[in-house]
């Protein structure tokens, strides 16, 4: 469980296996660190380091606001750090891109999932 204001939580699947998860982190704490770079450092160290392991898989993310446990506007992964800075110093889209996550599942506040093709998705 994340101590945020916002709790964000990332899963990363593949084949119906659950490769790595994460919830973001308190910037006092460890840094800001967002749940899907969590959910990556995660997968990689469940599968000793082996990126192709996570080319393909798709991670799904979902925040839930601490105060009123509503959705947040949405949960897609962040393109650009901006305000949201975290730990890693790289947006989410940018590290899912470089292991080859090819699939994003994000819920917006209205309880819709959405399901996206990465583009741009580096060949690992
Ligand atoms: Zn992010």
């Amino acid at each position: 469980m994340s101590s945020c204001a916002i709790q964000h939580g990332a899963v990363i699947v593949k084949h119906g296996e659950i490769l790595g998860e994460d919830v973001n982190q308190a910037f006092g704490e460890s840094g800001g660190l967002h749940a899907e770079i969590g959910a990556i450092h995660d997968a990689l160290k469940r599968c000793g380091g082996k990126k192709k392991k996570l080319y393909g898989a798709r991670i799904i993310c979902a925040g839930i606001r601490k105060s009123t446990g509503r959705f947040v506007e949405t949960s897609r992964p962040c393109e650009c750090l901006g305000s949201r800075k975290n730990i890693a110093g790289i947006p989410c889209m940018k590290k899912i891109r470089e292991v080859g996550i090819s699939e994003i599942e994000y819920v917006t506040k209205t309880g819709d999932w959405f399901i996206e093709k990465v583009e741009k998705v580096e060949k690992v």
